[in-house]
């Protein structure tokens, strides 16, 4: 789950932080009167959960209250990356020295949390990545001794900041460390972290991934989920217990187990096709789970077809193929479906559908080249 950046950002502040004064509006007049509030140039920023918002005219920045409230007009009509604007930070102007990247997240090859720092953050930090990762610098972090000076003065070395500027670098990567740590995050990212001229250093964006699997550790941070930018049929299959992932694809798929449904996508991408989801209706599924796994799979216009793929273990194949009975029989003008049950209580199931005419298939192998000449309409 990720965070919006102004909830990111009080997140930062209560682990000391430092980040411009601001608070989020939901309409112009709204903004405006932050920006009166904070008596001084502000920067107007669209709340969305994706990055490159600068880049797509979602951040700018007014002299004035009343500039404040027709630039938030503007940004809360916008759309950027398929996601509505709906909220905006308004926090104080800064002038900007020097943009820097901070960020916390978990190396999967070294199996440890590392910090990354590079001089040249911003909006161009993908392109430095690529282009000069030299510039980037990255140290692992022992969990049990967690953030410690020498370390960050070596990263401060590493990536030649100034060295007036080292205690309070140390002091904001500490913070971070703490944020990580306490808040269950799998990134934790400050880009840019500011030099202001001044001679401040400031949070001026933040990013947080949480830790789904940490959530329940963290009932307040529920709370902070905007449903407004996820995709429907997710919320809808969460609310009834099912993993589904909506992909690029024509191919859906209803499979039983996580480790099933990945060999599913592999399988029906390896004979050519594209699934059109990962879906996961979990061990010892009912018929009305079942049914509401192929109803949320029907609703997606991109499907042509479906590959229906259980193993029945703990999951009874016949409570599936009841699943599928409920809503093929009243579904009309339907894809096509290929179904391929196996395991505990196959024959049953066999039975259920043929009474409804419908077929199945035997091999996995068989089923997926099946479905997806079918979506392609052959
Ligand atoms: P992102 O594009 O979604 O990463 O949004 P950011 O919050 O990182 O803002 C993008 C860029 O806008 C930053 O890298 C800054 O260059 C600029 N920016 C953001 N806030 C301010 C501000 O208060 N003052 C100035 N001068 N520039 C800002
Ligand atoms: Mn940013």
């Amino acid at each position: 789950m990720r965070l919006h950046e102004y909830q990111s950002k009080q997140i930062f502040s209560k682990f000391g932080i430092p980040i411009p004064r601001g608070r989020v509006a939901n309409n112009a007049s709204n903004a405006r009167q932050i920006a009166e509030e904070l008596m001084t140039k502000v920067v107007v920023k669209a709340q969305v959960l994706s990055g490159g918002r600068g880049k797509a005219g979602g951040i700018l920045l007014a002299e004035s209250p009343e500039m404040a409230e027709t630039l938030a007009t503007k940004i809360l009509s916008m759309t950027i990356n398929q996601l509505p604007v709906h909220k905006v930070l308004v926090d104080e102007a800064v002038d900007i020295e020097q943009e820097l990247y901070l960020g916390i997240t978990i190396d999967r090859e070294l199996c440890l949390p590392v910090i990354i720092a590079s001089a040249q953050g911003g909006v161009e930090i993908e392109d430095t990545a690529q282009k000069t990762p030299e510039k980037i610098a990255k140290m692992p972090i022992p969990i049990l001794l967690g953030v410690k000076e020498y370390q960050i003065r070596n990263l401060s070395l590493a990536i030649d900041l100034p060295k007036k500027y080292w205690r309070p670098f140390f002091l904001i990567s500490q913070g971070l460390w703490q944020v990580f740590r306490q808040t269950d995050v799998v990134l934790a990212e400050i880009n840019p972290l500011v030099i202001t001229e001044k001679g401040d250093l400031l949070a001026l964006d933040g990013k947080i991934e949480l830790d789904d699997n940490a959530l329940f550790r963290h009932e307040e941070l529920l709370e902070l989920r905007d449903l407004d930018m996820e995709d429907e049929v997710e919320i809808e299959a969460r609310k009834v217990g099912i993993s589904y992932i909506r992909l690029n694809g024509n191919v859906g798929c209803m499979v039983n187990g996580a480790g099933l449904a990945m060999a599913t996508m592999d399988v029906i991408k390896h004979f050519g096709g594209e699934p059109a989801n990962f879906l996961d209706i979990g061990g010892g599924a009912s018929a009305e789970k079942v049914a509401a796994a192929l109803r949320l799979i029907l609703s997606d216009p991109k499907v042509k077809s479906v590959l229906v793929n259980i193993f029945g273990g703990i999951t009874r194949c016949d409570e599936v193929a009841r699943g599928m009975v409920q809503i093929l029989t009243k579904v009309s003008n339907r894809v096509p479906i290929v179904i391929r049950l196996e395991g505990n209580h196959a024959r049953e199931a066999q039975e259920i559908l043929m009474q409804q005419h419908i077929q199945t298939v035997v091999s996995f192998t068989e089923a997926a080249k099946e479905a997806i000449k079918l979506a392609r309409g052959e």
